[in-house]
């Protein structure tokens, strides 16, 4: 009787089961066969487009600008990449439609035009080692004042805001006084507005800001800062022109750090390469993954995964997987960034437009495309050894991690304390990637407070021992 009554139920259950999975299946292939058609599509369109701006390039400065569809086979440009810092992630996105490429390449040769048309990311070294780096800006981007007046000047450096310790009388002070220093660094696709226009003035309030010296950057080829058209915006670029900007700059002799997302991966680069320097890490929101080989394909799958719902994750897809289409999407916003500044504020009436969007559409093509591949996708790949550094030197590294964070892995800050336990790991409930700082700035500002004076009354701990 017990026998026949699990088979009664047991079927029943099983048969669910299947429903469940078939169902599951079923679901799945439904929302993957519009995928899959919408994005071979941009696959095709991509490569048109690929055509269009090397005539278009060729047509307007007599050069077409290099990209990545076709050099990604030499293996010697791989061992190249590997060596300056290139995501593999440039040449390896989807492949283009093979028929289309020799299309395009029957058609070039068919036309006899190929002047140009050679041109490979290899030839940016080339440059770089033959001093041509005045190229102006390109056709398809801004030339606003804002956008070019960095070539107006022999040595540019990055655009730096800088809040003086209230002791302080002038800029060459922080070179011989006692005041403490802090380099902050924002996100891909933000400026140094991210803290000026939000933990800046908490951190005033509270009056704790007066023996700090507090320097917020614009990253390469963000915000007001240069946007050189023969860099490769790798991790180095963007470390070295902070170090040029600010540490020389300023006669940085110790600072502490404080960065948010991909501004963490430049921020331990910077820290681990100045490791005598630094005093304390503070990583908000970093993205973290446990570093191996080909985590770059990890990194870009799970953060900018080819999705067409939610439209701003459609539009992610797009500027991530797709060179010549970004490109155009950078034309009609970033080209004329003052022209939606002005449109946004006749529509909304306000004065002032959001700061977010702004510094988003402050960008040019070139600079947010290598920023994204080479720091954000091959950068993580570098974290792992810079922690490793800093942990063997005792170094105080804090996250401040959101429990809802979409942007990130919102357990990426455990991860990190799983395999560097010394690193200190606040999960913030219910934030997000940027509520982590927003409108909770003065608990942030008190908890920085907090990590920068204990961190300075341990290094002078420290000074002590070793003196004894
Ligand atoms: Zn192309
Ligand atoms: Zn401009």
């Amino acid at each position: 009787m017990v026998v026949a009554d699990m088979n009664t139920t047991s079927l029943p259950l099983s048969t669910s089961f299947f429903l469940r999975k078939w169902t599951r299946k079923c679901t799945k292939n439904l929302i993957s066969a519009p995928n899959f058609l919408v994005f071979s599509y941009l696959d095709f369109i991509d490569s048109v487009f690929c055509v269009v701006y090397r005539y278009l390039d060729l047509l307007l400065e007599g050069e077409a600008s290099p990209c990545y569809c076709r050099s990604k086979n030499k293996s010697e440009t791989i061992n190249d990449d590997e060596e300056n810092g290139i995501s593999e992630t440039l040449h390896g996105r989807q492949k283009k439609l093979k028929e289309m490429i020799d299309l395009i390449e029957f058609v070039e040769k068919l036309l006899n035009r190929n002047k140009g048309f050679e041109a490979g990311y290899g030839d940016f070294n080339y440059r770089k080692k033959v001093g041509i780096h005045r190229l102006g800006n390109r056709w398809s981007d801004c030339g606003c004042d804002s956008c070019i007046s960095w070539m107006k000047v022999d040595d540019p450096k990055l655009h730096v805001v800088v809040k003086e310790a209230s002791s302080n009388d002038s800029k060459e002070n922080t070179k011989t006084n006692s005041s403490e220093n802090v380099i902050f660094i924002h996100g891909i696709l933000s400026s140094s507005s991210f803290w000026t226009k939000t933990l800046f003035p908490k951190m005033s309030e509270s009056g704790k800001a007066d023996n700090y010296n507090m320097f917020a950057v614009d990253l390469l080829g963000h915000g007001r800062s240069p946007k050189p058209r023969d860099n490769l915006y790798t991790l180095r670029d963007h470390v070295e022109w902070i170090e040029k900007s600010v540490v020389s700059q300023f006669g940085l002799n110790s600072f502490h750090l404080i960065a948010h997302s991909m501004g963490s991966i430049i921020a331990l680069a910077l820290a681990a390469k100045h490791s005598k320097s630094v005093k304390s890490i503070t990583l908000v929101a970093p993205p973290y993954f446990p570093s191996k080989d080909g985590v770059e394909f990890t990194v870009i799958n799970s953060l900018t995964p080819k999705r067409l719902w939610p439209p701003e994750a459609f539009l992610s897809s797009v500027m991530t997987w797709y060179e010549h289409l970004s490109r155009s999407v950078c034309f009609i916003l970033c080209r004329n960034h003052r022209t939606w500044e002005s449109l946004v504020k006749r529509v909304t009436g306000a004065r002032d437009v959001n700061f977010m969007f702004l510094d988003m559409i402050k960008i040019t093509h070139h600079s947010g495309w290598h920023t994204a591949h080479n720091v954000l996708y091959r950068g993580v790949k570098q974290m792992d050894k810079n922690l490793e550094i800093l942990m063997k030197l005792r170094k105080k590294v804090h996250v401040f991690m959101g429990t809802r964070d979409r942007s990130v892995p919102p357990d990426g800050g455990d991860k990190m304390k799983n395999k560097f336990p010394q690193v200190e790991v606040n999960n913030i409930p219910d934030a997000g990637h940027r509520s982590v700082l927003f409108n909770r700035e003065d608990v942030l500002a008190h908890d920085l407070f907090q990590i920068w004076n204990n961190s300075t009354s341990s290094s002078i701990l420290n000074g002590i021992v070793n003196c004894n």
